[in-house]
């Protein structure tokens, strides 16, 4: 097999080995901010680092980038960890910005001192004119020249929740008229008087995202810092603040970029998909439909098709659109290895086999996934009296129809060759029954000249005595747009596809009785299924996972 070439982070990583990094300082982190539960395109950036992390045999910690009080909650917390958990990893060090928040102080305090740092008294709205355009520098705040005293003062109120919301703000000192308009005075620390999951009241002023990442890299010893495309122009302010803390004995971090991984006919965005979950679109963060982590594993995928997605898309420098069908292909190939097979009809019209003594019954064997080296079998029923889809049969059909018509012969999946011979409607004219007579000495597997006639088609069934019914979920794409997303003027809402749920009764055979939360099938010629979370023994739900074949309209 032909080795993978090295990806551009990997190059990275290797040039700086070369450069005399020794491997035992590498050390990654995965740090999302718990604003929401993760979505596919944090998969990306989770399998980019903790792939890294084995690869190189460095650590990898999970940092929550915990500074926003506002918006972060416990339950996102636990969600992450869970996820990131069931997707195989392990973290080396669970780890929170707020962890830091004593040290961020302090080193601030250190800034006011120094002059880098001063205490900003005036609206958002004057500080956003003061900013300046890309082509025009900014102008100077009337307060930039407070005394050390003065700030250090103002600043010690503001962390004792002496002060509302909005009424200071403490900024870096660095330069109005900076080309990078994020170094025109960036804020470090803005006052929030709400309660933090983890510091609770302890605190009122709380880190930006540019003050406290690289500083979290640089106390947790990481080499390489990834993060998503956008923050490429923020590169010089991470290095700025590092200049500001950091002492020559340890490593300093080094912050590169990749592109963030988009998805077609979804967003993958916290803040988008929280508004699907409060606006009642979907029935919460782990919908089968959403883009999460944990909705796509009630959906019924699994851990190694979403790293192997991960894996296949590979990392980019450029922002780019991944078609559905790739993660689609990604389930359907890890099933297709791993999920038995079962019968289920979900459409069902009465088959009536005329030839077939009354009250008998027997239990025919089933190959439960031909997949498998060493074939396993389970048994399934067979009576007089089976449902088969009601797409499966037409009265007339041409030569193509490889399914049941009257008077050619069709094999039932696991069992005997049936022929059409009638059927009976109602007085719309539907068709309510179809009479069939069987082959008895077509078993299949039987090993009789007759159980190997070949015929054109083979169609599944179930028992009907025998048939359990079941509650089975079948999803559509969420949005009818392939980039709901990617128009600036329409309101991704806007494209939300009314019809993405549709739910159907079931019956399937008895041996999926027993079956519980997560369990994968294929229902033969139908498609991947797995069991419902809300599932109960007696009230089965099923979720379709995905269909055999890629049948999207493109
Ligand atoms: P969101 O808008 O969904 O909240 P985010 O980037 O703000 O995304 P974080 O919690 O900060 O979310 O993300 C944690 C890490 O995952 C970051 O390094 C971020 O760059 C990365 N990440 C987030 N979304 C994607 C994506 N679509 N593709 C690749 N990496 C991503
Ligand atoms: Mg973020
Ligand atoms: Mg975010």
């Amino acid at each position: 097999t032909k080795e993978k070439s090295l990806n551009f982070i990997e190059q990275i990583i290797e040039e700086d080995l070369k450069n005399g990094l020794s491997q035992e300082k590498l050390h990654f982190r995965f740090p999302p901010e718990p604003n929401g539960y993760l979505h596919i395109g944090h998969a990306s950036s989770i399998c980019l680092n903790f792939g890294l992390g084995l690869k190189y045999n460095a650590p990898v910690n999970l940092r929550f980038d915990d500074t926003n009080p506002s918006k972060e909650e416990q339950e996102f917390v636990d969600a992450i960890k869970n996820d990131v958990s069931w997707l195989g990893y392990e973290w080396a060090n669970e780890v929170y910005a707020s962890d830091y928040f004593q040290q961020l102080y302090e080193w601030a305090i250190q800034m006011i001192k120094s002059d880098k740092a001063y205490v900003d008294s005036q609206t958002s709205e004057e500080i956003a004119i003061q900013k300046g355009t890309p082509t025009a520098p900014g102008t100077n705040s009337p307060y930039r020249n407070r005394t050390v005293e003065e700030n250090l003062e103002l600043f010690e109120r503001m962390k004792n929740g002496e002060f509302e919301e909005g009424t200071h703000i403490l900024r870096a000192k660095i330069d109005m008229a900076h080309k990078n308009m994020l170094m025109r005075d960036p804020i470090m620390y803005r006052i929030i008087n709400k309660e933090h999951h983890r510091t609770k009241n302890q605190w009122h002023i709380y880190p930006m995202y540019d003050w406290a990442h690289g500083e979290s890299d640089y106390l947790e010893s990481i080499s390489h810092s990834f993060c998503t495309l956008e923050f490429l122009p923020h590169r010089e302010l991470y290095d700025w603040f590092l200049d500001q803390i950091v002492e020559n004995d340890k490593i300093r971090p080094k912050q590169r970029e990749f592109a963030r991984r988009n998805l077609s006919h979804t967003v993958v965005s916290k803040r988008k998909l929280a508004r699907l979950v409060s606006e009642g679109h979907v029935t919460g963060w782990d919908d089968p439909r959403m883009s999460t982590i944990s909705g796509l594993r009630r959906r019924g995928y699994t851990p190694a098709s979403i790293r192997n997605y991960a894996d296949t898309i590979g990392i980019a420098k450029r922002e780019n659109l991944i078609d559905v069908s790739l993660l689609e292909f990604c389930i359907r190939e890890d099933l297709n290895k791993v999920a038995p097979r079962v019968m289920a009809v979900l459409d069902p019209v009465k088959l009536i086999i005329t030839n077939y003594p009354q009250g008998q019954q027997e239990w025919l064997d089933a190959e439960n996934n031909p997949e498998e080296e060493i074939m396993t079998y389970r048994k399934v029923p067979f009576s007089k009296e089976l449902y088969i889809e009601r797409e499966d049969f037409k009265e007339e059909a041409n030569s193509k129809f490889f399914r049941l018509t009257l008077g050619k012969e069709v094999r039932l999946k696991n069992a005997y060759i049936i022929k059409g011979e009638s059927v009976i409607k109602d007085e719309q004219g539907n068709i309510t029954e179809i009479h069939a007579t069987y082959d008895p000495e077509s078993r299949s597997g039987s090993g009789t000249e007759a159980s190997k006639r070949k015929v054109k088609g083979t169609i599944h069934w179930v028992s009907i005595p025998h048939a359990i019914e079941a509650e089975i979920r079948i999803y559509d794409r969420l949005f009818t747009d392939e980039n709901p997303d990617g128009n600036k003027e329409v309101d991704f809402l806007e494209f939300v596809n009314p019809a993405s749920l549709e739910i159907v009764k079931g019956y399937l055979e008895p041996s999926l009785k027993n079956s519980q939360e997560g369990d994968k099938f294929q229902f033969q010629r139908l498609g991947y299924f797995c069991v419902d979370k809300d599932s109960r023994e007696g009230a089965l739900i099923f979720n379709k996972t995905v269909g055999l074949r890629d049948t999207w309209a493109k």
